[in-house]
């Protein structure tokens, strides 16, 4: 039995309905800022909660235009997490700032609140928490932490559409919310494509300006701005597949929840996440940390299991991160998940067999 990571070949077997609207969008030439975009985005804020929602290019430029709206010049710091995907880190340094890292917290994949205070300096401008792997990080906490210093957050929810900390939304918390629409993302479009979702309309005026030149008018420019707009064609897919959100959401969580419930009795050699009552987890990644790690990979990949690892080497020492000073040992939570992590497949066109096979063949090898 083959289980394979992605699942584009099965999700876009008939692709005909959308092929049908891009034919529709086609004969109305109605390319840039075209009515898809618009109706993406009311439908977006309203599946999240929020009063608007903007189209950007890509995730990294959702993160990238809020820290812009913020305001932020060279020096300034952003508070993150080293054990993210790098575009978070990169599109804080696109914007001029210098990221600053704090530990994960332990049992979990997302920032801990507990060590955010203590790396907030003067030039701290933002808090940029990750809902990594579809993990709703510690909002309540953070946005406390937030306050108290009169500093924005910007959540990038990239991976983390419809998690949610008591039924409020990850995107919801902060000024922003960023979202990626990128093909290996819970919502996908055939490329990239980005969203970002605001209550403040003020914040929202701003987006709209900075993704579109700084145009008022089309001859009024009120701000220096660039181009990062949400394709109308990319938007006329999205409006297809947003339909779906709730079913892919869901069954993510039936396959997670039952690997948890199958490889609760390895607790010996597999560590699963806390999963706290009222958080909903949408399992982007459903990563665990086990021993022998290395080991565990090369079985499942010769067992035709696609696992994979998000990621072996934690931001803060990667050869681009060189310049912030950071070294082995600073951030020993994220050391150790970058050691032992790995991510299974678990999204939404697998079969309950194939899910039951991993857990067998994960028995498997820890019975030997
Ligand atoms: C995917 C992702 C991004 C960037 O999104 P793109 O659409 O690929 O630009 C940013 N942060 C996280 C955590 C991501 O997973």
């Amino acid at each position: 039995m083959k289980v394979k990571y992605s699942y584009l070949q099965e999700q876009f077997a008939n692709p005909q309905t959308i092929l049908d609207g891009i034919e529709k969008l086609v004969q109305s030439t109605d390319f840039t800022l075209g009515y898809p975009v618009e109706e993406f985005e009311k439908t977006f804020a309203n599946i999240i909660g929020t009063r608007y929602a903007v189209g950007v290019n890509s995730g990294t430029g959702a993160l990238l235009l809020s820290l812009n709206a913020i305001v932020i010049e060279l020096g300034d710091e952003v508070v993150t997490c080293p054990n993210a995907f790098i575009a978070t880190v990169g599109a804080i340094t696109a914007s001029g700032a210098k990221p600053v890292f704090v530990d994960a917290l332990e049992g979990d994949y997302t920032i801990d609140p507990a060590l955010i205070e203590q790396a907030i300096t003067s030039k701290t401008k933002a808090l940029m928490p990750v809902h990594y792997a579809g993990h709703p990080a510690e909002m309540p906490e953070i946005m406390a932490i937030a306050e108290k210093h009169g500093l924005p957050v910007v959540e990038d929810a990239c991976q983390a559409i419809s998690a949610a900390i008591d039924n409020k939304n990850a995107g919801t918390y902060g000024v922003s919310g960023g979202f990626s629409l990128h093909p290996l993302k819970n919502l996908n479009v055939w490329g990239d494509g980005g969203i970002i979702v605001t209550s403040s309309e003020e914040f929202r005026d701003t987006l709209v300006l900075l993704r579109n030149h700084g145009l008022k008018t089309r001859d009024d420019v009120q701000i220096f701005g660039y181009n990062s707009r949400l394709d109308s064609l990319q938007a006329v897919v999205g409006n297809h597949l947003i339909k779906d959100v709730d079913w892919i959401t869901a069954t993510r969580i039936t396959w997670a929840n039952r690997i948890d419930a199958g490889l609760a009795d390895l607790s010996e050699y597999i560590t699963i996440p806390e999963r706290k009552p009222n958080r909903r987890y949408v399992y982007h990644l459903y990563m665990l940390m086990v021993q022998n790690r290395d080991g565990l990979l090369e079985y499942l990949q010769q067992n035709e299991i696609e696992a994979k690892v998000h990621y072996p080497i934690p931001l803060h020492l990667q050869e681009a991160a060189k310049d912030l000073g950071y070294k082995k040992g600073d951030f020993p939570v994220t050391e150790v998940q970058a050691e032992s992590i790995i991510t299974l497949p678990v999204h939404q066109h697998l079969t309950q067999e194939q899910i039951d096979y991993m857990i067998e063949m994960i028995h498997t090898f820890y019975q030997k």
